[in-house]
């Protein structure tokens, strides 16, 4: 295999082939799979994997750009072959390039600097983190690790098979995805923008935030914006934080139209950046998050500038996100690579950890 960080594994199977047929079946939907006799190759978003059944056992290589991407692979391959193997006893034990250390190459600790309302529905809380370097390309979202109140956080662990090792029962911890708003280099500190909406996790963890809580962080993920002339970015308030960040880091040259639904008057925010921005504000005025149609309905209304290359990416509740995703696809004819769509919230449902760092 060429240039990159190496893992592999070789695991005895009672159906080797059965095991190959099943892994490939599900890394279809999130890479290229190819099938050979014997064999097949997976090249995704965080590097390549080769399978070769023999002697009764499949033979897993792994290649990858770098630790954070490795780690990510060999523990999907083994989160997966656990699962499709069953009851079955299986044994694996990676070689190669993996950290030694039982931490996830991306997961960070961070401490609660400062905690205060923004706007009646919105809580900054600034963490101070020892890597912010870390967490400035790759996306703009990590996936918060919140430990439950009044007890010291236990983190994951990755085990020698390469699968996370979640803390359970009374350390279970809550999942939430955040955008970093911004990164402060010289004060070692990101800033996250909470809504607060009802008594869940996320929401309780930013109103409780004191200085010196300990949480986690996992990422950054989502990937980065994509360069373009013109841009439209719309979402819901808790698009408000990723819709600023892009702003902020827009050239002067670029364009963008900015569509933000807030619950009033009171919820609209400073959106600053080099680039020539048209804000244009939805206020719900007493409606509830997640059920109207204004956001589609003024993204139905933008025209696309002609010529030139635009990006429109969106971030708001799933319904709304699916009827956006559809309209640019089906009536604008935007190629896929133009447009970044993403469900940020599901009506009546938690987090539910599928959404991707
Ligand atoms: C890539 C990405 C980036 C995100 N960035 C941010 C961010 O920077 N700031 C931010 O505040 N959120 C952000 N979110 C959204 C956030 O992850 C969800 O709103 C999450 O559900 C909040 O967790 P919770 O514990 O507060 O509520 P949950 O326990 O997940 O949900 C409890 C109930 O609240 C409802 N609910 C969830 N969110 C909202 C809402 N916003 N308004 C009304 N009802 C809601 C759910 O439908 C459910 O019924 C982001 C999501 C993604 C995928």
């Amino acid at each position: 295999m060429a240039d990159g960080l190496h893992a592999s594994a070789r695991v005895a199977l009672a159906d080797p082939t059965a095991m190959l047929d099943r892994l490939c079946g599900h890394f279809t939907e999130h890479a290229a799979v190819t099938r050979r006799s014997g064999g097949a190759r997976f090249d995704g978003p965080f590097g390549a994997v080769e399978l070769d059944i023999a002697d009764a056992a499949l033979g897993i290589s792994v290649i990858s750009p770098n630790e954070s991407y490795l780690f990510v692979v060999t523990s999907s391959v083994a989160e997966h072959l656990f699962e499709f193997a069953g009851g079955e006893a299986v044994a694996l034990s990676w070689q190669g390039d993996l950290p030694t250390e039982a931490r996830i190459p991306y997961f960070r600790e961070a401490v609660v600097r400062s905690a205060h309302d923004i706007t009646p529905a919105m809580r900054r809380v600034v963490v101070a983190c020892d890597d912010p370097a870390h967490f400035e390309t790759g996306g703009l979202h990590v996936r918060l690790l919140i430990p439950p109140p009044g007890r010291a956080p236990v983190w994951p662990k990755v085990g020698p098979d390469s699968r996370v090792i979640w803390p359970e029962g009374e350390d279970e911890l809550a999942r939430r995805v955040y955008t970093i708003r911004a990164i402060d280099h010289v004060r070692r500190e990101l800033t996250i923008d909470v809504v607060l909406h009802d008594d869940s996790p996320g929401s309780v963890w930013a109103r409780n935030a004191r200085t010196g809580d300990r949480v986690g962080l996992l990422g950054p993920g989502g990937g980065d914006v994509v360069p373009a002339d013109w841009y439209l970015l719309c979402g819901d308030e808790t698009a408000l934080p990723a819709i600023a960040r892009i702003a902020a880091s827009l050239p002067a040259a670029a364009r963008a139209a900015i569509v933000i639904e807030v619950a009033d008057r009171t919820e609209e925010q400073q959106i600053s950046s080099k680039a020539a921005l048209e804000i244009t504000w939805l206020h719900r005025n007493g409606l509830s998050a997640g059920s109207t149609d204004l956001l589609l309905d003024a993204v139905r209304a933008i025209a696309l500038p002609e010529g030139g290359e635009p990006f429109v990416f969106a971030g708001c509740e799933q319904a709304a996100a699916r009827a956006i995703r559809k309209h640019l696809r089906a009536e604008r004819k935007l190629p896929k690579e133009r447009h970044l769509v993403a469900a940020y919230w599901r009506r009546g449902h938690s987090d539910v950890h599928d959404h991707g760092e």
